[in-house]
This record gives structure tokens, sequence and C-alpha cells, in this order.
């Protein structure tokens, strides 16, 4: 399902390199519960070499949060719950 994917991202660090989500300093802005740093995210996506790759995984998977491909599939916003 996301073998494309994955042969881009083994092709990708056998040259050493990662895709900048995969950078553990700023990488939690993909999963993040902050929308706004979501959307950042997304924005850094462009000019990834893996971006087709992981926008077809991300369609594949049906995923139903955080950014991949561009996109930020994340479908309902975090709230704390609310004591009774
Ligand atoms: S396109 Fe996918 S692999 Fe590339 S930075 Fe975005 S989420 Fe990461």
């Amino acid at each position: 399902m996301t073998d494309g994917l994955d042969r881009s991202l083994l092709a990708m660090a056998e040259r050493g390199q990662r895709p900048r989500c995969g950078d553990w300093s700023e990488g939690g802005q993909w999963l993040s519960e902050d929308p706004e740093e979501r959307a950042a995210a997304a924005r850094w996506c462009s000019g990834c070499p893996v971006l087709l790759e992981c926008a077809q995984a991300a369609l594949d998977l049906k995923v139903t949060f955080g950014v991949w491909g561009g996109v930020d599939y994340t479908r309902r916003e975090y709230r704390p719950r609310q004591s009774t």
C-alpha cells in the first residue's frame, strides 16, 4: 500500500537524505495538535522529493490525521476534555 513511498524513502536514505518531516527538530509539526503548526508543515512539504508518493500513500491509507504530501488530513481539532 505504501510501497512507492517506502522505496522512495529508502532511496533518499541511501543518499543520506530524509524528508523535512523526518527531522527530529521540527518533524512534530506534521502531527501537531495546533492547526497553525500543521499549516506551516503543509507548506514545508513543497519541494519534498517524495511528495507525490507521500500524497498517494495518504490516499491509499485513508489517513485521518496529520500532514501528508502537503495536505492536512486532520479531520477533528483537538479539544481538551471538559470536566463535569
Ligand atoms: S511530502 Fe510527505 S514525506 Fe515529504 S515532507 Fe511532506 S509529509 Fe514528509
